[in-house]
Protein backbone atom coordinates (compact mmCIF):
# COMPACT_ATOMS: atom_id res chain seq x y z
CA UNK A 1 0.00 0.00 0.00
CA UNK A 2 1.07 3.85 -0.72
CA UNK A 3 2.81 5.32 2.11
CA UNK A 4 -0.19 7.08 3.92
CA UNK A 5 2.29 9.70 5.53
CA UNK A 6 1.64 12.08 2.52
CA UNK A 7 -1.59 11.31 1.82
CA UNK A 8 -2.95 14.75 2.59
CA UNK A 9 -0.02 17.01 1.55
CA UNK A 10 -0.67 17.58 -2.35
CA UNK A 11 -1.56 21.37 -3.54
CA UNK A 12 -5.18 20.81 -3.22
CA UNK A 13 -5.43 19.78 0.12
CA UNK A 14 -3.33 22.14 1.59
CA UNK A 15 -6.01 24.58 -0.31
CA UNK A 16 -8.50 23.19 0.83
CA UNK A 17 -7.34 23.10 4.18
CA UNK A 18 -6.91 27.07 4.46
CA UNK A 19 -10.50 26.97 3.22
CA UNK A 20 -11.89 24.86 6.37
CA UNK A 21 -9.50 26.49 8.98
CA UNK A 22 -11.59 29.94 7.49
CA UNK A 23 -14.80 27.85 7.10
CA UNK A 24 -16.25 24.47 6.44
CA UNK A 25 -18.90 25.80 4.24
CA UNK A 26 -15.96 26.93 2.15
CA UNK A 27 -13.94 24.31 2.33
CA UNK A 28 -16.77 21.84 1.15
CA UNK A 29 -17.35 24.32 -2.00
CA UNK A 30 -13.63 24.23 -2.59
CA UNK A 31 -13.38 20.17 -2.20
CA UNK A 32 -16.99 20.19 -4.93
CA UNK A 33 -14.71 22.54 -7.25
CA UNK A 34 -11.62 20.40 -6.93
CA UNK A 35 -13.85 16.99 -7.27
CA UNK A 36 -15.79 18.59 -10.76
CA UNK A 37 -12.78 19.45 -12.05
CA UNK A 38 -11.62 16.17 -11.75
CA UNK A 39 -14.87 14.79 -13.43
CA UNK A 40 -13.27 12.64 -16.38
CA UNK A 41 -14.40 14.75 -19.82
CA UNK A 42 -15.45 14.06 -22.94
CA UNK A 43 -13.22 11.62 -24.92
CA UNK A 44 -13.48 10.66 -28.33
CA UNK A 45 -11.71 8.70 -30.37
CA UNK A 46 -11.68 8.61 -34.72
CA UNK A 47 -11.61 4.79 -35.81
CA UNK A 48 -11.04 4.90 -39.47
CA UNK A 49 -9.59 2.26 -42.21
CA UNK A 50 -10.88 0.26 -45.19
CA UNK A 51 -14.36 -1.90 -44.77
CA UNK A 52 -13.77 -4.96 -43.12
CA UNK A 53 -10.12 -3.85 -41.76
CA UNK A 54 -11.87 -4.64 -38.28
CA UNK A 55 -12.91 -1.47 -37.15
CA UNK A 56 -16.13 -1.97 -35.43
CA UNK A 57 -14.57 -5.65 -33.79
CA UNK A 58 -12.32 -3.56 -32.25
CA UNK A 59 -14.68 -0.73 -31.34
CA UNK A 60 -16.78 -3.19 -29.87
CA UNK A 61 -14.01 -5.33 -27.74
CA UNK A 62 -12.68 -1.81 -26.28
CA UNK A 63 -15.84 -1.45 -24.71
CA UNK A 64 -16.28 -4.85 -23.31
CA UNK A 65 -19.30 -5.61 -25.79
CA UNK A 66 -19.62 -8.42 -28.20
CA UNK A 67 -20.84 -8.45 -31.75
CA UNK A 68 -24.65 -9.52 -30.68
CA UNK A 69 -24.98 -7.39 -28.15
CA UNK A 70 -27.36 -4.29 -28.27
CA UNK A 71 -25.89 -1.14 -29.14
CA UNK A 72 -22.89 -3.03 -30.61
CA UNK A 73 -21.21 -2.09 -33.95
CA UNK A 74 -22.02 -3.92 -36.70
CA UNK A 75 -19.61 -6.28 -37.91
CA UNK A 76 -18.54 -8.46 -40.87
CA UNK A 77 -20.76 -6.32 -42.82
CA UNK A 78 -19.87 -5.06 -46.08
CA UNK A 79 -20.09 -0.89 -45.97
CA UNK A 80 -23.08 -0.19 -48.22
CA UNK A 81 -23.47 3.58 -47.62
CA UNK A 82 -20.81 5.28 -45.55
CA UNK A 83 -22.17 6.42 -42.39
CA UNK A 84 -20.63 8.11 -39.12
CA UNK A 85 -21.62 6.07 -36.12
CA UNK A 86 -20.81 6.98 -32.59
CA UNK A 87 -20.17 4.48 -29.93
CA UNK A 88 -20.38 5.44 -26.19
CA UNK A 89 -18.26 3.23 -23.45
CA UNK A 90 -21.12 1.27 -21.63
CA UNK A 91 -20.38 2.46 -17.98
CA UNK A 92 -18.37 5.62 -19.35
CA UNK A 93 -20.46 7.41 -21.85
CA UNK A 94 -18.26 10.40 -21.79
CA UNK A 95 -15.78 7.65 -24.12
CA UNK A 96 -16.61 7.09 -27.60
CA UNK A 97 -15.53 5.43 -30.06
CA UNK A 98 -16.22 6.67 -33.43
CA UNK A 99 -16.69 4.47 -36.57
CA UNK A 100 -15.68 6.61 -39.55
CA UNK A 101 -15.95 5.51 -43.29
CA UNK A 102 -12.66 5.12 -44.92
CA UNK A 103 -11.21 7.04 -47.08
CA UNK A 104 -11.45 7.82 -50.34
CA UNK A 105 -14.84 6.63 -51.11
CA UNK A 106 -17.04 8.92 -53.35
CA UNK A 107 -18.66 10.20 -50.40
CA UNK A 108 -15.65 10.25 -48.45
CA UNK A 109 -12.55 11.67 -50.68
CA UNK A 110 -9.34 11.90 -49.16
CA UNK A 111 -8.98 15.62 -49.77
CA UNK A 112 -12.34 16.46 -48.26
CA UNK A 113 -12.56 13.56 -45.81
CA UNK A 114 -11.16 15.57 -42.66
CA UNK A 115 -13.97 18.21 -43.26
CA UNK A 116 -16.42 15.78 -43.86
CA UNK A 117 -15.79 13.93 -40.93
CA UNK A 118 -16.00 16.96 -38.80
CA UNK A 119 -12.23 16.19 -37.08
CA UNK A 120 -12.40 19.15 -34.85
CA UNK A 121 -14.38 16.98 -32.04
CA UNK A 122 -11.80 13.89 -32.22
CA UNK A 123 -9.06 13.77 -29.35
CA UNK A 124 -6.74 11.41 -31.62
CA UNK A 125 -7.29 9.17 -34.25
CA UNK A 126 -6.62 5.29 -35.14
CA UNK A 127 -6.21 4.08 -38.81
CA UNK A 128 -6.82 0.47 -38.62
CA UNK A 129 -5.10 -1.74 -41.49
CA UNK A 130 -5.04 -5.85 -41.86
CA UNK A 131 -2.73 -5.64 -44.46
CA UNK A 132 -0.16 -2.68 -45.33
CA UNK A 133 -1.29 0.82 -44.67
CA UNK A 134 -2.02 2.21 -48.25
CA UNK A 135 -1.40 5.44 -49.91
CA UNK A 136 -5.11 6.87 -48.69
CA UNK A 137 -4.06 5.99 -44.94
CA UNK A 138 -0.78 7.93 -45.42
CA UNK A 139 -2.38 10.98 -46.94
CA UNK A 140 -4.98 10.81 -44.51
CA UNK A 141 -2.16 10.60 -41.53
CA UNK A 142 -0.23 13.20 -42.95
CA UNK A 143 -3.53 15.81 -43.30
CA UNK A 144 -4.16 14.86 -39.38
CA UNK A 145 -0.60 15.44 -38.08
CA UNK A 146 -1.28 18.73 -40.52
CA UNK A 147 -4.36 19.64 -38.70
CA UNK A 148 -2.49 19.32 -35.41
CA UNK A 149 -4.14 15.72 -34.18
CA UNK A 150 -2.41 12.85 -32.96
CA UNK A 151 -2.36 9.47 -35.54
CA UNK A 152 -2.10 5.93 -33.90
CA UNK A 153 -1.52 3.16 -36.69
CA UNK A 154 -2.99 -0.64 -35.47
CA UNK A 155 -2.63 -3.71 -37.39
CA UNK A 156 -5.40 -6.00 -36.94
CA UNK A 157 -6.09 -9.33 -36.93
CA UNK A 158 -2.46 -10.28 -35.63
CA UNK A 159 -3.82 -13.32 -34.04
CA UNK A 160 -4.97 -14.70 -37.77
CA UNK A 161 -1.24 -13.64 -39.30
CA UNK A 162 0.48 -15.46 -36.03
CA UNK A 163 -1.97 -19.10 -36.81
CA UNK A 164 -1.19 -18.81 -40.33
CA UNK A 165 2.67 -18.27 -40.21
CA UNK A 166 2.66 -20.96 -37.28
CA UNK A 167 1.06 -23.70 -39.44
CA UNK A 168 2.97 -22.75 -42.86
CA UNK A 169 6.52 -22.90 -41.16
CA UNK A 170 8.37 -25.32 -39.34
CA UNK A 171 11.26 -22.88 -37.51
CA UNK A 172 7.86 -20.73 -36.31
CA UNK A 173 9.44 -17.84 -34.18
CA UNK A 174 6.35 -15.94 -32.74
CA UNK A 175 8.31 -12.90 -31.15
CA UNK A 176 10.44 -12.89 -35.07
CA UNK A 177 6.84 -12.92 -36.89
CA UNK A 178 5.75 -10.31 -34.65
CA UNK A 179 9.20 -8.14 -35.11
CA UNK A 180 9.04 -8.50 -39.20
CA UNK A 181 5.31 -7.40 -39.46
CA UNK A 182 5.38 -4.25 -37.06
CA UNK A 183 9.00 -3.59 -38.77
CA UNK A 184 7.47 -4.03 -42.56
CA UNK A 185 4.36 -1.34 -41.57
CA UNK A 186 6.77 1.01 -39.88
CA UNK A 187 8.74 1.00 -42.99
CA UNK A 188 6.33 1.08 -45.52
CA UNK A 189 4.91 4.37 -43.77
CA UNK A 190 8.20 5.85 -43.10
CA UNK A 191 8.97 5.32 -47.13
CA UNK A 192 5.44 7.25 -47.77
CA UNK A 193 6.44 10.41 -45.61
CA UNK A 194 5.39 9.50 -42.14
CA UNK A 195 8.17 10.23 -39.65
CA UNK A 196 8.06 7.73 -36.76
CA UNK A 197 4.70 6.46 -37.21
CA UNK A 198 3.75 4.48 -34.18
CA UNK A 199 2.42 1.09 -35.14
CA UNK A 200 0.76 -1.31 -32.63
CA UNK A 201 -0.42 -5.13 -33.53
CA UNK A 202 -3.41 -6.00 -31.84
CA UNK A 203 -5.75 -8.65 -32.07
CA UNK A 204 -9.37 -7.45 -31.35
CA UNK A 205 -10.24 -11.26 -30.24
CA UNK A 206 -7.16 -11.61 -27.62
CA UNK A 207 -6.38 -7.51 -26.51
CA UNK A 208 -4.95 -8.51 -23.22
CA UNK A 209 -2.24 -10.21 -26.27
CA UNK A 210 0.08 -8.21 -28.52
CA UNK A 211 0.61 -4.65 -28.68
CA UNK A 212 -2.54 -3.22 -27.11
CA UNK A 213 -0.95 -2.35 -23.58
CA UNK A 214 2.01 -0.49 -25.45
CA UNK A 215 -0.80 1.45 -27.05
CA UNK A 216 -2.12 2.15 -23.37
CA UNK A 217 1.05 3.20 -22.35
CA UNK A 218 1.57 5.28 -25.41
CA UNK A 219 -1.90 6.69 -24.92
CA UNK A 220 -1.40 7.13 -20.96
CA UNK A 221 2.02 9.45 -21.80
CA UNK A 222 0.29 11.27 -24.68
CA UNK A 223 -3.04 12.41 -23.63
CA UNK A 224 -3.50 15.60 -21.74
CA UNK A 225 -4.08 14.88 -18.14
CA UNK A 226 -8.31 14.82 -17.28
CA UNK A 227 -8.34 12.77 -20.70
CA UNK A 228 -5.89 10.17 -19.50
CA UNK A 229 -7.99 9.29 -16.92
CA UNK A 230 -11.14 9.22 -19.12
CA UNK A 231 -9.03 6.64 -21.01
CA UNK A 232 -7.93 4.82 -18.05
CA UNK A 233 -11.41 4.27 -16.40
CA UNK A 234 -12.99 2.88 -19.87
CA UNK A 235 -10.24 0.59 -20.41
CA UNK A 236 -10.75 -3.19 -20.63
CA UNK A 237 -9.47 -4.72 -17.73
CA UNK A 238 -6.96 -6.23 -19.91
CA UNK A 239 -3.71 -7.10 -17.26
CA UNK A 240 -2.93 -6.71 -13.51
CA UNK A 241 -0.99 -3.59 -14.81
CA UNK A 242 -4.08 -1.79 -15.70
CA UNK A 243 -6.27 -2.99 -12.67
CA UNK A 244 -3.65 -1.46 -10.68
CA UNK A 245 -3.65 1.89 -12.06
CA UNK A 246 -7.22 2.20 -12.05
CA UNK A 247 -6.86 1.39 -8.53
CA UNK A 248 -4.70 4.01 -8.04
CA UNK A 249 -6.21 6.75 -9.87
CA UNK A 250 -9.35 5.92 -7.80
CA UNK A 251 -7.34 5.89 -4.52
CA UNK A 252 -6.04 9.39 -5.33
CA UNK A 253 -9.47 10.93 -4.66
CA UNK A 254 -10.31 9.32 -1.93
CA UNK A 255 -8.60 11.97 0.28
CA UNK A 256 -11.24 14.92 -1.05
CA UNK A 257 -14.10 12.78 -0.42
CA UNK A 258 -13.11 11.86 3.15
CA UNK A 259 -13.20 15.88 3.71
CA UNK A 260 -16.17 16.35 1.69
CA UNK A 261 -17.66 13.74 4.13
CA UNK A 262 -16.37 15.25 6.89
CA UNK A 263 -16.88 18.88 6.01
CA UNK A 264 -20.45 18.05 5.13
CA UNK A 265 -21.43 16.76 8.54
CA UNK A 266 -20.14 19.74 9.89
CA UNK A 267 -22.42 21.83 7.55
CA UNK A 268 -25.99 22.69 9.41
CA UNK A 269 -28.05 21.85 5.89
CA UNK A 270 -31.49 20.62 6.69
CA UNK A 271 -31.70 17.19 5.42
CA UNK A 272 -28.19 16.37 5.99
CA UNK A 273 -26.80 14.46 8.10
CA UNK A 274 -24.44 11.38 9.08
CA UNK A 275 -26.32 9.29 6.42
CA UNK A 276 -25.21 11.63 3.97
CA UNK A 277 -21.40 9.45 4.43
CA UNK A 278 -23.21 6.09 3.45
CA UNK A 279 -24.78 7.88 0.33
CA UNK A 280 -21.15 9.19 -0.75
CA UNK A 281 -20.23 5.92 -0.06
CA UNK A 282 -22.43 3.98 -2.23
CA UNK A 283 -22.21 6.13 -5.12
CA UNK A 284 -18.32 6.15 -4.82
CA UNK A 285 -18.17 1.96 -4.23
CA UNK A 286 -21.23 1.85 -7.63
CA UNK A 287 -18.50 4.06 -9.49
CA UNK A 288 -15.38 1.50 -8.62
CA UNK A 289 -17.43 -1.45 -9.47
CA UNK A 290 -18.79 -0.40 -12.56
CA UNK A 291 -15.18 1.00 -13.36
CA UNK A 292 -13.59 -2.22 -12.63
CA UNK A 293 -16.32 -3.81 -14.97
CA UNK A 294 -18.21 -5.60 -12.13
CA UNK A 295 -21.71 -4.79 -12.51
CA UNK A 296 -24.22 -7.07 -13.64
CA UNK A 297 -24.08 -6.51 -17.48
CA UNK A 298 -20.58 -5.91 -18.11
CA UNK A 299 -19.72 -9.18 -16.18
CA UNK A 300 -22.73 -10.92 -18.46
CA UNK A 301 -21.24 -9.63 -21.50
CA UNK A 302 -17.42 -11.19 -19.99
CA UNK A 303 -18.84 -14.50 -19.69
CA UNK A 304 -20.69 -14.31 -22.92
CA UNK A 305 -17.30 -13.24 -24.85
CA UNK A 306 -14.66 -15.22 -22.63
CA UNK A 307 -16.98 -19.10 -22.16
CA UNK A 308 -16.38 -18.38 -18.82
CA UNK A 309 -20.36 -18.99 -17.32
CA UNK A 310 -21.66 -15.75 -14.70
CA UNK A 311 -22.07 -17.86 -11.96
CA UNK A 312 -18.17 -18.16 -12.17
CA UNK A 313 -17.13 -15.11 -12.61
CA UNK A 314 -19.51 -14.73 -9.10
CA UNK A 315 -17.95 -17.06 -7.38
CA UNK A 316 -14.35 -15.10 -7.45
CA UNK A 317 -16.47 -11.78 -6.55
CA UNK A 318 -15.74 -12.27 -2.89
CA UNK A 319 -16.82 -8.59 -1.48
CA UNK A 320 -20.51 -9.65 -3.05
CA UNK A 321 -20.06 -5.98 -4.43
CA UNK A 322 -20.25 -7.00 -7.62
CA UNK A 323 -22.97 -8.00 -9.78
CA UNK A 324 -25.83 -6.30 -8.02
CA UNK A 325 -26.53 -3.01 -6.92
CA UNK A 326 -25.00 -1.20 -4.53
CA UNK A 327 -27.43 0.17 -1.75
CA UNK A 328 -26.56 1.95 1.39
CA UNK A 329 -28.38 -1.67 3.19
CA UNK A 330 -25.82 -4.10 0.91
CA UNK A 331 -22.61 -1.44 2.48
CA UNK A 332 -23.99 -1.49 6.06
CA UNK A 333 -24.08 -5.27 6.00
CA UNK A 334 -21.02 -5.31 4.28
CA UNK A 335 -19.01 -3.17 6.72
CA UNK A 336 -21.02 -4.95 10.09
CA UNK A 337 -19.65 -8.52 8.70
CA UNK A 338 -16.22 -7.13 7.82
CA UNK A 339 -13.10 -6.37 10.36
CA UNK A 340 -11.65 -2.97 9.70
CA UNK A 341 -8.89 -3.39 12.10
CA UNK A 342 -5.91 -3.88 9.48
CA UNK A 343 -6.32 -0.71 8.54
CA UNK A 344 -6.00 1.75 12.09
CA UNK A 345 -2.70 3.12 10.43
CA UNK A 346 -4.47 4.45 8.42
CA UNK A 347 -6.40 5.71 10.32
CA UNK A 348 -4.38 7.10 12.96
CA UNK A 349 -2.41 9.13 10.16
CA UNK A 350 -5.37 10.53 8.94
CA UNK A 351 -7.21 11.40 12.16
CA UNK A 352 -3.85 13.07 13.17
CA UNK A 353 -4.17 15.14 9.56
CA UNK A 354 -7.61 16.35 10.72
CA UNK A 355 -6.42 17.01 14.32
CA UNK A 356 -3.52 19.60 12.36
CA UNK A 357 -6.00 21.57 10.36
CA UNK A 358 -8.41 22.25 13.66
CA UNK A 359 -11.37 19.70 12.56
CA UNK A 360 -14.41 19.44 15.34
CA UNK A 361 -14.72 15.67 16.80
CA UNK A 362 -17.13 15.06 14.50
CA UNK A 363 -15.77 15.83 11.75
CA UNK A 364 -13.01 13.33 12.00
CA UNK A 365 -14.91 10.61 13.12
CA UNK A 366 -17.03 11.21 9.40
CA UNK A 367 -13.81 11.86 7.65
CA UNK A 368 -11.70 9.35 9.13
CA UNK A 369 -13.94 6.25 8.71
CA UNK A 370 -15.25 7.73 5.01
CA UNK A 371 -11.62 7.67 4.42
CA UNK A 372 -11.28 3.62 5.90
CA UNK A 373 -14.09 2.84 4.63
CA UNK A 374 -13.19 3.64 0.82
CA UNK A 375 -9.76 2.33 0.81
CA UNK A 376 -10.96 -1.31 2.32
CA UNK A 377 -13.98 -1.28 -0.28
CA UNK A 378 -11.97 -0.21 -3.07
CA UNK A 379 -9.31 -2.85 -2.26
CA UNK A 380 -11.95 -5.24 -2.52
CA UNK A 381 -13.49 -4.54 -5.56
CA UNK A 382 -9.77 -4.47 -7.19
CA UNK A 383 -8.96 -7.74 -5.67
CA UNK A 384 -12.28 -9.01 -7.53
CA UNK A 385 -11.39 -7.34 -10.28
CA UNK A 386 -7.68 -9.16 -10.54
CA UNK A 387 -9.65 -12.97 -9.82
CA UNK A 388 -12.12 -11.75 -12.20
CA UNK A 389 -9.44 -11.20 -15.33
CA UNK A 390 -7.69 -14.39 -14.22
CA UNK A 391 -10.86 -16.10 -14.86
CA UNK A 392 -11.09 -14.62 -18.00
CA UNK A 393 -7.76 -15.30 -19.05
CA UNK A 394 -7.56 -18.39 -17.85
CA UNK A 395 -10.24 -19.94 -20.34
CA UNK A 396 -8.79 -17.79 -23.41
CA UNK A 397 -5.38 -19.88 -22.79
CA UNK A 398 -7.56 -23.29 -22.67
CA UNK A 399 -8.79 -22.66 -25.94
P1 LIG B 1 -14.95 -3.14 -40.35
O1 LIG B 1 -15.70 -3.23 -41.64
O2 LIG B 1 -13.67 -2.41 -40.50
O3 LIG B 1 -15.80 -2.59 -39.24
O4 LIG B 1 -14.54 -4.64 -39.99
P2 LIG B 1 -15.24 -5.66 -38.98
O5 LIG B 1 -14.96 -5.28 -37.58
O6 LIG B 1 -16.65 -5.86 -39.38
O7 LIG B 1 -14.38 -6.99 -39.25
C1 LIG B 1 -14.37 -7.64 -40.50
C2 LIG B 1 -14.10 -9.12 -40.27
O8 LIG B 1 -12.81 -9.29 -39.68
C3 LIG B 1 -15.10 -9.76 -39.33
O9 LIG B 1 -15.42 -11.04 -39.83
C4 LIG B 1 -14.35 -9.88 -38.03
O10 LIG B 1 -14.73 -10.99 -37.24
C5 LIG B 1 -12.91 -10.05 -38.49
N1 LIG B 1 -11.97 -9.49 -37.52
C6 LIG B 1 -11.96 -8.23 -37.02
N2 LIG B 1 -10.97 -8.06 -36.14
C7 LIG B 1 -10.34 -9.26 -36.06
C8 LIG B 1 -9.20 -9.72 -35.30
O11 LIG B 1 -8.58 -9.00 -34.50
N3 LIG B 1 -8.83 -11.02 -35.52
C9 LIG B 1 -9.47 -11.83 -36.40
N4 LIG B 1 -9.06 -13.07 -36.52
N5 LIG B 1 -10.54 -11.42 -37.11
C10 LIG B 1 -10.97 -10.15 -36.94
Amino acid sequence: MKDQRDVFTSDAVTQIQGEMEKSAAEGVAKIKEYLEKQKTPPLNIAITGESGSGKSTFINSFRGINGSDKGAAPTGVVETTAVIESYPHPNHPNVRLWDLPGVGTPKFPADKYLERVGFERFDFFIIITACRFKENDVKLALEIKRMGKKIYFLRSKIDSDISNEERGKKNFNRQKTLDDIRENCIKGLHDQGIEAPQVFLVSSFEVHLFDFHLLEKTLERELPAPKRNAFLYALPNISKEIIKKKKDAYQAQIKYHALLSSGVAAVPVPGLSSAVDLVLVVGIVTKYVNGFGLDKESLKRLSDSSGVPYSEFLSVVTSKLGGTTITPELIKKLLSQLALEGTLTVAEEVSRFFVIIGTPVSMILSGVSTYRILNFLLDLVADDAQRVFEKAVAKTCEV
